[in-house]
């Protein structure tokens, strides 16, 4: 008995902003672009590809059309969203549902595998189907050694990452988004300067953000202001020594002056390595949150927080429910996709990797009425977390009993063998749990599907409480529902006001209530240490990494980036992204105060 062709009759709760970003993006089209399936029968078409995994393990029509149902009303209703790939393409024939990948780039022009031409290859396949894709170029030798078959000099990382964005610019991602790369070069790799002042130049690189990846060594190094080793990755000799705080005083300028280099603390992000017999991390997805194997990928999804809040209380019953659905909606995923390289195939099916997060985390402290930048709001933050991350995990468990542990399971860090769990002292890393995912939780940046469940992104302060949106190239207004709800019901509400606010970007105006200006502080107005703490808190409990921006004031000074770079990495942040306002032309968001 097939399941049902056409959607449940409930309609999908979307704003109009949702339902433009759909149709521009989402929908299926016929030849002519106009769409041929309605946003319902895309969340069906999802939920009856995702629910059909179940049949594997023995699911009947019946039970699967009630997992269906159940996916549809938890899209629907915008309590969890899966990754853009998942909505666009599931049920359909390029059926490629993650959004995160690594790719390895080995020192040879092709090597029948991963040589940098076959991943050029790979990568353009990968965007082809809506997945955005890390790489370290860190194996890459430097620019100016010797190559041997040819007796030239070799071109270096730098000039191979402009190939691949050359590369992304023809290829347009699945013709809904362009490509995006995050490119990492170690920072004891001999090119690390000419990497950080890569970007320097805004109109260069486009398709990609970058990141150094920092290690513990250097750290030290820093700290002890002197100098360390430049490595040279053919033959791991030491070939020069650099001055520590010269190459952070760049990296900083360049983050204060264009937000990049980002930063990538290598050896924190692989002392959790779920499998670390199978290879280390050596670079992350395009937004950071994932670091990844070579070859490894990771579907992502996201839980709407604030939907659990109502008359100022959460409802964490509800919200565990939904954790363990939308936690067997993303290994299900996993059964479903059809992955773009038979390497990528195989080891999702190893070690069974999700990324399972928040959105309108902001929302959920505004109902509750906490302040962002307090100490309650980011000791909210870390219970969210923590939730999701328990109630993640005792679903994980369940299924691993219902259909077996992730192959590498005894390996890895969840399981019995003491030779990897185990960290220098002999402690163990994580606790022995049988699993069916070797990562469950991370948070992404929820860039897109925020704006379909209608509410903040990721972990995210409010950006502004009214703006404009430049979203697919058509500007959209976006006015905060719950300030609009509160200024009418307490009587302080006016268009004048409204216009001031996204003129200004500030809710702290004279009519706005002490209360409400500290609960609707947006990005701009929290200090990047609060951004950061709640990044910290929020890791605690997270297997992998997360999406976050720390934004600065257009005024902030390369000093105050220094501290926050140095306090993310005290509290053992795995990477950090600063933002200083009005920094780049073309930003996303922007409120009238800099646009
Ligand atoms: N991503 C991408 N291209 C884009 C946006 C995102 O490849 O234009 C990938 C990237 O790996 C990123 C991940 O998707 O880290 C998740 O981003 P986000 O949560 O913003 O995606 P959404 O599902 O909301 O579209």
């Amino acid at each position: 008995m097939p399941l049902p062709v056409n959607p449940p009759a409930t309609p999908a709760t979307l704003s109009q902003n949702a339902r433009t970003v759909l149709e521009k993006r989402y929908l299926v089209k016929d030849k002519s672009g106009k769409p041929v399936e309605t946003p319902e029968d895309m969340f069906w078409r999802v939920a009856t590809t995702i629910a059909e995994a179940d049949r594997k393990y023995g699911a009947t029509d019946k039970q699967i059309e009630k997992t269906a149902n159940q996916f549809y009303e938890l899209m629907t209703q915008r309590r969890f969203e899966p990754n853009s790939p998942t909505l666009m393409n599931a049920g359909r024939p390029l059926g490629q549902l993650s959004a995160c990948f690594v790719l390895p780039v080995d020192d040879a022009l092709s090597n029948g595998q991963s040589g940098i031409y076959d991943t050029l290859r790979s990568m353009a396949l990968i965007h082809q189907s809506g997945g955005g894709t890390g790489f370290s170029f860190s194996r890459l030798r430097a620019r100016g050694s010797m190559v041997r078959s040819t007796t030239g000099v070799a071109s270096g990382p730098i000039s191979f990452m402009q190939l691949y964005d050359a590369s992304t610019d023809a290829v347009k991602q699945g013709g809904t988004r362009r490509g995006a790369n995050m490119g990492i070069l170690r920072v004891d790799h001999p090119d690390v300067m000419e990497f950080i002042t890569s970007k320097e130049d805004l109109t260069k690189i486009t398709n990609f953000n970058i990141s150094v990846a920092i290690t513990t060594k250097y750290m030290e190094a820093l700290k002890a202001g002197t100098s360390y080793d430049l490595i040279d990755p053919a033959t791991k000799k030491v070939v020069g020594q650099m001055d520590a705080k010269e190459v952070w005083d760049k990296m900083i300028e360049g983050a204060w002056r264009t937000g990049e280099p980002g930063v990538f603390f290598i050896d924190e992000a692989n002392r959790y390595n779920p499998v670390p017999h199978l290879g280390a991390y050596e670079a992350t997805n395009p937004c950071g949150e994932q670091p990844l194997l070579p070859y490894d990928v990771c579907n992502l999804g996201s839980i709407n927080v604030g939907y659990y809040v109502n008359d100022g209380k959460m409802d964490w019953k509800s919200f565990a429910k939904d954790i363990h659905l939308s936690t067997k909606f993303l290994d299900n995923v996993i059964d479903a996709n059809k992955y773009p390289l038979p390497e990528i195939d195989a080891l999702s099916k190893r070690i069974r990797r999700i990324g399972l997060g928040v959105m309108g985390f902001a929302d959920a402290l505004i109902k509750l009425g906490i302040v962002y930048d307090s100490p309650e709001g980011v000791e909210f933050g870390r219970k969210v977390m923590e939730f999701v991350d328990v109630e993640g995990k005792k679903e994980s468990a369940r299924l691993a009993e219902e259909r077996g542990a992730f192959p590498e399971w005894a390996q890895s860090i969840w399981g019995p063998d003491a030779t990897c769990a185990r960290d220098e002292n002999g402690n163990r890393i994580r606790p022995e749990l049988k699993l069916r995912n070797c990562n469950v939780t991370t948070v992404a940046p929820t860039g897109t599907i925020s704006i379909i469940a209608g509410c903040s992104s990721g972990l995210e302060p409010l950006f502004a409480v009214a703006f404009m949106r430049n979203q697919a190239g058509v500007m959209m207004p976006d006015v905060n529902e719950d300030f609009v709800a509160i200024a009418k019901k307490e009587g302080w509400y006016s268009d004048a006001l409204m216009e001031r606010i996204a003129k200004t970007g500030s809710v702290i105006q004279p009519e706005v209530p002490e209360k409400w200006q500290k609960v609707f502080a947006t990005a701009n107005n929290i200090a990047p240490e609060w951004h950061i703490r709640m990044q910290a808190a929020f890791q605690e409990h997270c297997d992998s990494a997360i999406s976050k921006t720390t934004n600065f004031s257009h005024a902030a000074t390369q000093d105050d980036v220094r501290k926050i770079y140095e306090l993310a990495y005290e509290m053992k942040c795995k990477g950090v992204t600063v933002y200083r306002d009005g920094s780049r032309d073309g930003q996303v968001l922007s409120t009238g105060a800099t646009a």
